[in-house]
């Protein structure tokens, strides 16, 4: 049984260190039904692509599938193709449109199964707004291919429009529109989160938002979210140390962008020429002055965010604050892991009979051809049919092993046997993670939390 569960850490954080606790909205400190949310961004892209950007109308039969991607995906824009990487960055599923492309044919294709993901060519998938974009990237793709209407431009322009319309449909507000007036389909009243906050400030952890979300939409669903659910305040600005929008995270941890001050009121802004004060609303801004302000070492901030690039990796090159990341779908990766402990124990139990064989199979070979002589080809016949047995049983195991998992893509956080890029960013960028904040909130927030000792490939 874990120290802390629900809370994995993969490097030693002690939380009497940790003074103020920056906290990013969407889906950190807010949770949203996802396959909502995103069926809906699926659903504004179409339209403004046929509205704005000349597409055919049979676009808009395309339905929404949430299963068809998941994150830590990476969209080959030219090719039209959607992989999985590796640790390492090595290709190890890939997709043509909505087409699986097979082990022979992806060797074909990349000449190097490995990817150099600083290539502008290559997108991420790493937010959970990612998820309709990369959807239905493979569904245009796949149109592309087999309609007898050539008027769909070549896959990049695709993918270049699809990011324009996308970025619109945050901004514009055909999207939060939609959320403001059907607000409860689309975000979660998570009464163990605002329980946490008010908790963690009895313990005196100073805890502010730093949100790339404008006033208005914080305001939203802070109003929506938090308000309601406190027990011991009476409003959500009571509860936090102060409110930071319109952060433009990555950049608030590398730039020294200067702070606005925004009138709840009527949410205009001044400038700020003081330092950033108890009780304020802001937009902008930066990491190094906040830090400064508050006359703090910057390991006794912890921030807790959801977005791998946008609120962890920066902040770990740039700034020097502590981390956390948030993976929502880490509680069903570890309820599925557990469901699929029997078939996994089957499969190791194969594979402990099939290696002993293979071994002794190249041994006898080996013999064969360094003493010249065919000696053992009765026995070499017998042990291949072995593991040709072996191997019919074992690949029925496999498939029901992934059907615990996406039906397309498998676990997120593993590539085969091997950990994902996306695992292996998580375990390199954030000192703890968990499936929700409720998560690390329902903890002491004197908690020690140690890492533990990990072994390298000689050690095991
Ligand atoms: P945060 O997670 O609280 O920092 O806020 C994320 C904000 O970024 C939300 O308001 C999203 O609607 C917005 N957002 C997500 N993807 C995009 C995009 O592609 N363009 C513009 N805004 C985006
Ligand atoms: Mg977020």
């Amino acid at each position: 049984m874990s120290l802390h569960p629900g809370v994995f850490v993969n490097r030693t954080l002690n939380m009497k260190r940790i003074n103020y606790i920056g906290l990013d909205m969407d889906h950190t400190l807010i949770r949203y039904k996802t396959s909502n949310f995103e069926k809906l961004a699926h659903n504004v892209m179409l339209k403004k692509l046929v509205e704005q950007q000349g597409y055919p109308e049979s676009v808009l039969k395309l339905k929404f599938d949430y299963s068809r991607a998941i994150r830590g995906l990476v969209i080959d824009k030219n090719k039209g193709n959607v992989i999985k990487l590796s640790r390492h960055a090595a290709i190890r599923a890939s997709y043509h449109g909505l087409n699986r492309i097979d082990y022979k044919k992806q060797k074909t294709l990349y000449k190097s199964t490995y990817i150099d993901l600083g290539d502008s060519n290559y997108d991420p998938v790493d937010t959970s707004f990612s998820i309709s974009f990369a959807t239905l990237f493979a569904q245009l793709v796949d149109l592309k291919d087999h309609s007898e209407n050539h008027t769909l431009p070549d896959y990049a322009t695709m993918a270049t429009d699809l990011a324009v319309v996308l970025d619109q449909a945050h901004r514009d507000g055909s999207i939060k529109d939609v959320i403001r007036n059907n607000i409860e389909d689309y975000i979660i009243k998570d009464q163990e989160i605002v329980d946490g906050l008010e908790r963690f400030k009895k313990h005196d952890k100073k805890v502010f938002i730093a949100t790339n979300s404008d006033y208005a939409y914080t305001k939203l669903l802070l109003d929506y979210a938090i308000t309601p659910l406190l027990k011991e305040h009476d409003h959500w600005s009571d509860v936090f140390e102060f409110t930071i929008t319109l952060a433009q995270k990555p950049k608030f941890f590398t730039d020294n962008t200067p702070f606005l001050k925004v009138n709840p009121d009527d949410g205009s802004m001044t400038n700020v020429t003081g330092k950033v004060e108890k009780g304020g609303i802001y937009q902008g801004g930066c990491a190094n002055r906040l830090t400064s302000d508050l006359n703090l070492d910057a390991d006794e901030i912890l921030y807790i965010g959801d977005h791998i690039y946008g609120d962890i990796l920066r902040l770990k090159k740039d700034c020097a604050w502590r981390t956390a990341l948030v993976v929502e779908e880490l509680r069903e990766e570890v309820d599925q892991f557990q469901k699929a402990q029997t078939t996994t124990e089957k499969i190791n139990h194969l594979m402990a009979e099939k290696v002993p064989i293979e071994r002794k199979l190249d041994d006898l070979i080996s013999d064969q051809i360094e003493n010249d002589h065919q000696n053992h080809k009765d026995k070499i016949k017998k042990l291949t049919e072995d593991i040709q047995e072996i191997d019919k049983s074992l690949s029925p195991l496999i498939k029901e092993h992934d059907q615990f998992f996406n039906p397309y893509w498998g676990e997120v956080f593993r590539a085969g046997i091997e950990e994902s890029y996306f695992a292996y960013q998580v375990e390199r960028f954030a000192c703890i993670y968990m499936a929700s904040l409720g998560d690390l909130f329902k903890q002491n927030p004197r908690t020690y939390f140690r890492s533990h000792r990990k072994s390298m490939a000689h050690e095991v």
